[in-house]
């Protein structure tokens, strides 16, 4: 099994990065054009291509509902707007992302709308994988270079060639395909203007900055997963003791709360929201 990560840039070019199940990057290249990802896909056969950009355009206004989620989870990522406030050249790399896009379409992976993931382009963001998988967002202090390149080592990535952040990015990219092609994604957003799959099945309700040990060691402390407490534990862990049974009971009363919605909507003859169809 193997995935391509794209890290996309302007004038810098592309970053790729080919990676197999065992975590080895068997491909890694910089400064990148549309030919070189041609001849990687070609040759390298990836299962699934992981695109660091959005495929396409807001549907209206000067943000998708996929980055407005993923605000919620405190995850900020660059703001895609709808075409007509797409002019200034701080989209140019949209632009290029969208190339991208065209190209490996055009070489048989279209966009995943749904569905499985085999033989499709996803849309990911290195900055929410790395927050996902560590469960927290960078401790204060830590740069983004030593905090990502940990991470992927915490998944068993071999990092020795990933020696840029556009590298370590792209690596984040094929590690996010990977593990949606093994079952563990979860997507934001809605379909109509693409949707960033994160590499993990459940999202905490919020994410917040982690903490290293104070005693020099390798240890990383995360604010528990419940969103309803102060406490930290030791990563991977995510619950303090007896906490994931206080998630559960706040997801089912939301269940229940939503349930007695969705009745009251009917008796008054109202619509579901959109998005339940
Ligand atoms: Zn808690």
């Amino acid at each position: 099994m193997r995935a391509l990560g794209i890290d996309v840039g302007v004038d810098k070019g592309l970053d790729l990065v080919l990676m197999d199940e065992r975590r080895v990057p068997l491909q890694v290249v910089s400064k990148a054009r549309l030919a070189d990802v041609r001849r990687v896909v070609t040759d390298g056969n990836p299962d699934v291509v992981a695109i660091d950009s959005p495929p396409r355009w807001a549907a209206s206004g000067k943000a998708r509902l996929t980055e407005n989620e993923l605000a919620h989870l405190n995850i900020h990522a660059f703001r895609t707007p709808s075409p007509e406030h797409s002019e200034g050249p701080q989209f140019d790399w949209m632009r290029a992302g969208m190339q991208v896009y065209r190209e490996v379409e055009g070489l048989g992976y279209p966009l995943h709308t749904g569905g499985n993931f085999r033989r499709r382009a996803i849309e990911v963001f290195p900055h929410a994988s790395a927050t996902v998988l560590a469960g927290c967002l960078p401790p204060k202090g830590v740069a983004k270079r030593v905090w990502r390149e940990r991470i992927l080592r915490m998944h068993g990535v071999r990092t020795q060639e990933l020696t840029t952040v556009d590298r370590l990015d792209a690596a984040l990219a094929a590690l996010t395909g990977l593990l949606a092609l093994e079952g563990h994604h979860c997507s934001l957003g809605d379909p109509r203007d693409g949707m960033i799959v994160l590499p993990v099945r459940a999202l905490s309700p919020k994410y917040r900055r982690g903490a290293l040990a104070d005693d020099g060691s390798d240890r990383l402390f995360r604010p528990c997963a419940c969103g309803a407490c102060d406490g930290f534990v030791q990563a991977p862990t995510e619950f303090a003791r007896g906490h994931d049974a206080k998630r559960k009971s706040t997801l089912w009363r939301q269940v229940r709360d939503g349930q007695d919605a969705i009745e009251e909507l009917k008796r008054r003859g109202w619509r579901l929201p959109p998005e339940m169809g």
